[in-house]
């Protein structure tokens, strides 16, 4: 039956996640991918509601292990945060991105910024700055060229030496997001604090927001303060045209989500572009 069916499910979801061989077979194999450097990204389009341009690129990270297969980001990298491989991957994640961006530019597109996904454990550390200025100058490129997406989690630190970060960030060219943003229970009085271009509404406000009107109705607000503060807004997770229509009417700037296109390997982004450019005409 049904009911045994999900059971079935559930126990064997379970049985994954608490299996000490997964967790050994996992550091075993994420420490020789990194070595390897066995690792690719997916960009996945940010599309502007009023101009249909494409406005930007998020980078996610993938891994296809030879041993376990595809591995999730969301489990790999809370495990590379815990085992503290999450450093050297950060490094060959922003290496890709700036390799990328030359890709995107040799293919002859507009240049629109590739956002990078900055784990807390990485933002916090002592040579973050040094870190990512010294993989730039490497890769022959620039702050201007990227974005940072770091969460609310992370930046709901106090402490002066995150905001201190964000502003120097903020000096060296970079645009900066926040993620997920509505999950972390800080406000955007808060956040003012900060020197933000974008916050990014989290997938699960997004998720129910055509059915249920208590998230309509933060999403409305988010949009609106974030505007008065003159802070941009990406709605995550957008999969369907009543979304796009809601969120158009809210005054949302940017929509990113399967509606438009999946996170694509830069060879497939390159001829989703292409498309994208012919039938918007530019
Ligand atoms: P995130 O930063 O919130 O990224 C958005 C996630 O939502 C991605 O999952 C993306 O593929 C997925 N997504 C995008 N549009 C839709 C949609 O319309 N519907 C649904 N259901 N999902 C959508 P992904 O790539 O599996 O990444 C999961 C999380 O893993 C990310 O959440 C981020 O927290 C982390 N992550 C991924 N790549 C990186 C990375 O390069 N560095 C770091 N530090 N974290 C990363
Ligand atoms: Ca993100
Ligand atoms: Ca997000
Ligand atoms: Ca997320």
């Amino acid at each position: 039956s049904k009911e045994n069916g999900r059971n079935c499910f559930s126990f064997y979801f379970e049985e994954l996640k608490t299996d000490s061989n997964r967790v050994l077979a996992l550091d075993g194999e994420l420490r020789k991918a990194i070595e390897n450097r066995e690792f690719t990204l997916a960009f996945q389009p940010k599309i502007c509601v009023e101009t249909q341009n494409i406005i930007g690129l998020e980078a996610l990270v993938r891994w296809k292990s030879e041993k376990l297969g595809f591995v999730s980001p969301a489990e790999f990298i809370e495990y590379a945060e815990e085992s503290g491989l999450i450093i050297p991957l950060s490094e060959i994640i922003f290496e890709l991105a700036c390799e990328g961006y030359h890709k995107l530019v040799a293919a002859g597109y507009p240049k629109v910024p590739i956002a990078i996904n900055v784990s807390s454990i990485h933002f916090q550390q002592q040579s973050f700055l040094e870190s990512v200025q010294t993989i730039l100058e490497r890769n022959n490129t620039s702050a201007q060229n990227f974005e940072i997406e770091v969460t609310e989690r992370t930046v709901m630190n106090t402490a002066q030496e995150t905001i201190s970060k964000l502003v120097k960030l903020k000096q060296l060219g970079f645009k900066l997001s926040i993620d997920d943003f509505g999950t972390g229970y800080s406000s955007l009085s808060y956040l003012v604090r900060f020197p933000l271009d974008v916050l990014k509404i989290d997938r699960s406000f997004i998720q129910h927001i055509c059915s249920l009107d208590d998230k309509q109705a933060i999403v409305d607000a988010i949009i609106q303060m974030a505007h008065r503060l003159q802070i941009k807004v990406v709605a995550e997770g957008v999969e369907n045209v009543q979304q796009v229509e809601l969120l158009r009417s809210m005054g949302c700037d940017f929509i990113q989500g399967y509606y438009y296109s999946k996170p694509l390997p830069m060879d497939e982004l390159i001829d989703f572009i292409h498309f994208w450019e012919v039938e918007h005409q530019g």
